[in-house]
């Protein structure tokens, strides 16, 4: 699934090397960019010369970031964004406009479910959500004025899994591209364009840095998408800052053994709870007892670093077992070296109302993990402080 020259492009692609010929790639602190004449000016303005010319368009080291991930995904090109959520307000404006309508599985991340449900139809843009697993759903809600299909797989915080091919033939049949929101699996574990979807989207803030230093995102497509979103952005102007883009360009590095070594303890840690007796229920799509295990080993290289579980005694109990750790970091954030816990209904998913949450199974008794590079043991022996008391 993830090509063999994958490991090469992490660390080689994209790198354009400046008059100095450093090795590591250069971190450009530049707004702007000098041309040799009036001339060359003015063919740098109107597109007719390829080149730089302010950094709200595009700078060298965004450049490097963009065309790296652009190949991991298996794209032709990659706009980055100042954060997972540009990323994905910069896809919505550049490709939609008022009357179109979106289609959008349940269980995407709590501000891309307030932008699509709560901030677009103020722009005359409407968002059906259907449930992520459910095909006959996507069926039902498309329309014709549908432009675009919406989904994040696995979902968050219950690692439900969109059968991405089927989705993307649902789509298409109807006229509109998929987007996919792969901040979870990243190419290293699974590659939407490769299974049909026309756009990827990404929070690079998670994986992609890997280390919980910056913001980020991109958009990744073929040209003719990417260059819609390039017409917004440097004209919107939701840019990432160059630091930011060398920061994840050098995260790129390390993605795969990253995925790999985090997904492999998630899965252990998922076994682990699966059999403790203090646990009533885990979702982890590496499991056998996850009801779309197949699908997810199909169109994942593994089943990434998220673990949810869920405890009897509800939030009380729940609680408990956040408060009782002594090394997990009690935050909501996620894609970082360091495993992380929350409690969704008090956090991420805290401002829906209890129907909708209740709707979304996301019960007082449920905990995520986000699986970190700190040895299984300690991961282990830290819950089970908690759980055992
Ligand atoms: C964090 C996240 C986002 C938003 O990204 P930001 O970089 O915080 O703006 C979008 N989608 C998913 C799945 C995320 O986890």
């Amino acid at each position: 699934m993830t090509p063999p020259d994958f490991d090469t492009i992490a660390v080689r692609g994209g790198t354009a090397r400046s008059q100095f010929n450093e090795h590591s790639e250069a971190l450009f602190l530049t707004s702007s960019f000098v041309f040799d004449s009036a001339a060359q000016a003015a063919a740098r303005f109107s597109g007719e010369e390829v080149g730089n010319v302010y950094a709200r368009f595009s700078n060298p080291t965004v450049s490097m970031m963009q065309d790296r991930l652009a190949a991991l995904e298996g794209g032709e090109a990659c706009i980055a964004t100042s954060s997972g959520m540009s990323a994905i307000l910069s896809l919505v404006m550049a490709l939609l406009r008022s009357g179109d309508h979106i289609v959008a599985s349940m269980g995407v991340f709590g501000a891309s479910q307030q932008l699509l449900g709560g901030v677009l139809p103020r722009f005359g843009i409407e968002t059906t959500f259907v449930p992520a697993t459910d095909l006959a759903a996507y069926r039902a809600a498309l329309r014709p004025e549908t432009r675009l299909v919406f989904v994040e797989t696995p979902s968050n915080p219950l690692t439900e899994i969109v059968d991405i091919s089927a989705v993307a033939a649902l789509a298409h049949e109807a006229g509109a591209l998929l987007a996919v929101d792969n901040c979870f699996c990243t190419p290293a574990l699974q590659r939407p364009l490769e299974l049909g979807a026309d756009v990827v989207v990404h929070s690079a803030t998670k994986y992609l840095d890997g280390q919980g230093r910056v913001l980020g995102g991109a958009v990744v497509g073929n040209k003719t998408v990417t260059e819609e979103v390039f017409k917004f952005l440097r004209t919107a102007g939701p840019c990432i800052s160059p630091f930011n883009a060398w920061v994840i360009l050098k995260g790129l590095e390390t993605l795969r053994i990253r995925m790999e070594a985090q997904s492999a303890r998630a899965l252990q840690l998922a076994r682990w709870l699966e059999a403790h007796p203090g646990v009533a229920r885990v979702h982890y799509p590496g499991l056998a007892s996850h009801p779309q295990h197949a699908l997810a080993m199909r169109q994942q290289a593994s089943g990434g670093a998220i673990v949810s579980f869920e405890v009897e005694g509800g939030r009380e109990r729940a609680w408990r077992i956040v408060d009782a750790t002594r090394m997990i970091s009690i935050t909501a954030n996620l894609g970082d070296t360091r495993s992380t816990i929350t409690h969704p209904a008090t956090t991420t998913h805290g401002r829906l109302t209890p129907e909708a949450r209740a709707a979304a199974g996301i019960g007082e008794g449920l905990l995520r993990i986000a699986v970190g590079l700190e040895a299984i043991e300690d991961i282990q022996a830290d819950l089970a402080a908690g759980l055992s008391a």
